[in-house]
């Protein structure tokens, strides 16, 4: 795994130590930005074959999506609101300019020029959440207590997903777990994502408590608790939701009473019953 802090020590303004203008470093670098429309799935890819990196970033047109900024080829990304749609579309430009980085990097050093592709993608995605979300600035902001609105401004302030906030701060060893809740059609509430906690189909596909979570007021953050089964026991994850309308988040501080352990997933390890 190449470091990635050596990996932005390319970038020619160095590494950042605040969330950075990633238009700045797209013409620092050269790179030619190009919006690809209507490719169902694409996100982004970069091309690092010809005289100058291009990067393409995927792009929906505003008709399609009412969540979805009207952007344009040519728009600066700073002169938008941030925005969920603008977050991802972020943070996938930022790990394109991971790509453009490591290449430069092998270019001139012993680093490992191949790596597997795996290994490439995962070491962008770190280039990416670090020149997002540079450590020591996310560590100031979130003040080693990551409760949803540190979660929340240092996400809104890094121009990033809430996700991406949540799995950084896992990164750097802050305990915290969280569920992701979403609304189905038939007003239905479903666990969609759940980080941290290492039990596969802990959470049933409706062990939300649907009464209490659509009384939970928009908006607002309430402490709540919410019961999973591990297979053998009930447990019991506390901490803070947020519903908006269509999802819930909810950041678990204490499993069982217990801080979430970092960086490790939580696991359910009972004691072993003792012999009388
Ligand atoms: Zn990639
Ligand atoms: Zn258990």
């Amino acid at each position: 795994m190449i470091p990635c802090k050596r990996v932005l020590r390319e970038l020619p303004s160095g590494a950042p130590t605040h969330p950075p203008d990633l238009d700045s470093i797209v013409a620092d670098l050269g790179i030619e930005l190009r919006y690809i429309k209507s490719r169902a799935g694409f996100n982004g890819a970069t091309d690092l074959s010809g005289p100058r990196p291009v990067v393409e970033l995927g792009w929906v047109p505003a008709s399609r999506s009412r969540s979805v900024l009207p952007w344009e080829p040519g728009v600066r990304l700073a002169d938008l609101q941030p925005h969920q749609y603008d977050a991802r579309t972020r943070f996938t430009l930022a790990h394109e300019i991971g790509h453009v980085l490591v290449h430069r990097l092998a270019a001139h050093s012993d680093a490992p020029s191949r790596l597997d592709r795996a290994a490439l993608e995962r070491a962008c995605d770190a280039v990416a959440a670090e020149l997002l979300m540079p450590t020591d600035w996310f560590l100031s902001q979130i003040d080693h207590d990551p409760t949803i609105a540190n979660l929340r401004r240092v996400s809104m302030r890094a121009g990033v997903s809430i996700s991406a906030a949540l799995i950084r701060a896992r990164g750097l060893r802050l305990g915290v777990a969280a569920v992701f809740l979403a609304q189905t059609a038939d007003k239905d509430w479903r666990v969609r994502r759940v980080y941290g906690i290492n039990v596969r189909n802990a959470f049933e596909r409706d062990c939300a408590d649907h009464a209490a979570l659509t009384a939970a007021p928009l908006k607002s953050i309430n402490t709540w608790q919410m019961p999973f089964s591990c297979g053998q026991h009930v447990h019991v994850l506390r901490g803070e939701l947020r519903r908006t309308f269509l999802s819930a988040v909810m950041v678990g501080a204490t499993i069982d009473g217990h801080r979430v352990p970092a960086p490790t997933t939580w696991r359910c390890a009972p004691s072993k019953p003792r012999h009388r």
